[in-house]
């Protein structure tokens, strides 16, 4: 089988929206322009840097990864794994016939010197969480991608919608950073981070740091999170959830639905143009189809991670 084929046996089977049997990992535009290959296109070693507890909650872990060089490598390989795309972890576990495959969505990489970082929640009783929980920096494991579709113009300015739930935040970190980044690139964002409390809410000094441009918006929705003051008509733009907030950071005790997404339409100067909703495969579809109603977009303008 030449190198970047693709076959049954690399699909995880767990109905990934970017299914890897219809995204095969493929030259990137970056590794295209660089005349460079990228390392990750079939399976290859990654030595673990760091696993480390996140936002003091032990199921919750960073961890970063460094490409192993093999002895043919030639001086000119990169690590290109572009915005909202995701990599493949393939692991042989004790008592499993066949090698387990999971997809993870890396929040930052870094092109030349071959390193990526992903978040991790720990599923109890998870095989593979199991695995990584137990992990010790210079292991080594396997990775393949990049996977995915979603690719950005900078040069059509758009209005992006970008809707993240959880750990799913994680992976449009990237194509946020994307377009801030190019101060050519005249499209704005809007950011709707989905969480079921404030204590669930990842990344929120990347969340400030964004705030600081001109072209992005964000607002936290929380569809659980109690009220200290315990009563029961306290609205969703509490004075006792703002004094938890940071400066210049927006929230509301609010489930972000159909009615939200259409006070959104009808109070902001420009019209959404694309919406990528990162998340669980039932969230997304739930999200796809209110925000299809809510801004009146067709199904083509939908990007699901
Ligand atoms: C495109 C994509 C990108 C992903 N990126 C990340 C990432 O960056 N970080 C990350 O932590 N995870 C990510 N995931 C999820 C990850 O691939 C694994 O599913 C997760 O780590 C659990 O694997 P496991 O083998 O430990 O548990 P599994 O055997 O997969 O599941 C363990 C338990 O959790 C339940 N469970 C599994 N999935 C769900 C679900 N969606 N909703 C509710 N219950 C569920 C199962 O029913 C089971 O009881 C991503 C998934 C996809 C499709």
């Amino acid at each position: 089988m030449p190198n970047n084929e693709v076959d049954e046996t690399d699909c995880c089977g767990n109905g990934c929206t970017n299914c890897i049997l219809d995204n095969k990992p493929k030259p990137s535009q970056q590794e295209l322009l660089a005349g460079k290959r990228n390392v990750i296109l079939n399976y290859a070693k990654f030595k673990m840097l760091s696993n480390e507890v996140h936002n003091g909650d032990a199921q919750l872990r960073l961890m970063h990864f460094v490409y192993v060089a093999t002895e043919n490598d030639e001086n000119d390989c990169i690590l290109d794994i572009p915005p909202g795309y995701h990599v493949m972890l393939r692991a042989e576990l004790p008592g499993h016939a066949v090698p387990l495959l999971r997809p993870y969505s890396p929040y930052w990489t870094d092109l030349v010197a071959k390193e990526f970082k992903i978040l991790v929640k720990l599923l109890p009783g998870g095989p593979m969480s199991d695995y990584l929980a137990a992990l010790e920096p210079l292991q080594v494991l396997n990775f393949r991608g990049p996977i995915g579709n979603y690719v950005h113009d900078s040069s059509s300015p758009k209005c992006i919608y970008i809707i993240a739930q959880g750990v799913a935040i994680a992976s449009t970190l990237p194509l946020v950073a994307q377009v801030l980044d190019n101060e050519d690139d005249m499209s704005c964002i809007f950011h709707a981070i989905c969480a079921q409390d404030l204590h669930h809410v990842y990344f929120r000094d990347r969340i400030l740091e964004f705030s600081r441009y001109w072209n992005y918006r964000s607002c936290i929705y929380l569809a659980h999170q109690l009220c200290s003051c315990g009563a029961a008509n306290c609205d969703e733009l509490c004075m006792h959830l703002k004094k938890k907030l940071r400066y210049n950071e927006t929230a509301c005790r609010l489930r972000l639905d159909v009615k939200q997404l259409a006070v959104h339409a009808a109070f902001s100067k420009e019209s959404v143009s694309i919406v990528i909703i990162a998340g669980y495969a039932t969230f997304q579809r739930v999200m796809r189809d209110q925000a299809i109603s809510a801004f009146n977009l067709s199904d083509e303008n939908i990007y699901l991670l």
